[in-house]
């Protein structure tokens, strides 16, 4: 599995909640291996601080090299993400991670809670996901 050290372009930064946030990337590179369950790391600052690349799951990409994450702000590093504009460059690396087979026939069911369901949009249109709670969650 190939993987890239991509400077990408923002496109989009939308704001859902006081502290949950998404943002699209042109990420060609990464885009094009990606797969559901796979994540990236983030280099949230320009500088050294934070010094370390934070980790976030791949919510969707598209054939058009975009690529999303969904996120939120519980620290430093998360703060900073949150205060990209459109047009500045962040440099992701990935994709890493396993990622998930999936099969060509037969039924499959996704179980997730949390900020992990975001990342099951991949598959919106072939998978029910239920949710620990027991409610049933359509994508
Ligand atoms: C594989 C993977 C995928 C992930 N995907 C996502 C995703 O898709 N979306 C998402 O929202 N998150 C995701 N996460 C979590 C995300 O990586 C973290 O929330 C992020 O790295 C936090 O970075 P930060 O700099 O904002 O927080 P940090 O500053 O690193 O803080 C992290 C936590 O530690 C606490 N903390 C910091 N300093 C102290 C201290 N001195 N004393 C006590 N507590 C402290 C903070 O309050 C916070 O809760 C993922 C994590 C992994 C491992």
């Amino acid at each position: 599995m190939s993987q890239y050290q991509e400077k990408t372009t923002v496109l989009r930064v939308e704001q859902f909640s006081s502290e949950n946030y998404r943002i699209t990337f042109r990420s060609p590179d990464i885009a094009r291996v990606a797969r559901a369950g796979q994540f990236v790391m983030i280099k949230a600052g320009q500088g050294k601080d934070p010094l370390l690349r934070r980790p976030f799951s791949i919510h969707q990409t598209s054939s058009s090299g975009q690529l999303q994450i969904y996120f939120k702000v519980v620290g430093r590093g998360t703060d900073m993400l949150a205060r990209v504009k459109v047009g500045e460059t962040v440099s992701l690396f990935g994709p890493l991670g396993r990622g998930f087979q999936i099969k060509k026939s037969g039924s499959s069911i996704l179980i997730g809670e949390g900020w992990v369901l975001h990342l099951c949009f991949f598959w919106r249109n072939q998978f029910a996901v239920i949710k620990k709670n027991g409610n049933v969650t359509g994508i």
